[in-house]
């Protein structure tokens, strides 16, 4: 994974930038295709009102570098149901 704040950062960019790490990648072959999704770090001020509560990346997010995305977002999911079953 390559996590740039250059919307036009490539792999192959890799050899300027790291050379010695691009040294590392001559010989691997490539598997797919090189493919791009946007990570942001978010907190909200508020994230519910009323009977809407938002969870997962809605509700404020982290670097997609920690991995911490799915767990924040399954934790949110059992605290949101604890809540509403205790009509918190
Ligand atoms: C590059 C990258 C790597 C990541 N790596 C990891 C990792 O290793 N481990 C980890 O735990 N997390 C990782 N994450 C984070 C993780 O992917 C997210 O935290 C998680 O997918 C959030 O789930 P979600 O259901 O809240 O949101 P999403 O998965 O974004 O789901 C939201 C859904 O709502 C749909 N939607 C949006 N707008 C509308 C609309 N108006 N109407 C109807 N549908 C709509 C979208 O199409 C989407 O399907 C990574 C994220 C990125 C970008």
């Amino acid at each position: 994974m390559l996590i740039s704040r250059d919307v036009h950062a490539r792999f192959a960019s890799l050899g300027s930038e790291f050379p010695r790490l691009a040294e590392r990648f001559v010989s691997a072959t490539l598997t797919s295709s090189e493919r791009g999704a946007v990570t942001v770090s978010r907190s909200l001020e508020r994230v519910y009102r009323g009977s809407i509560a938002l969870i997962g990346d809605a509700s404020g997010s982290v670097d997609a570098v920690t991995g911490e995305g799915l767990s924040l977002g399954f934790h949110q999911a059992l605290a949101l149901a604890d809540a509403l079953e205790a009509r918190i």
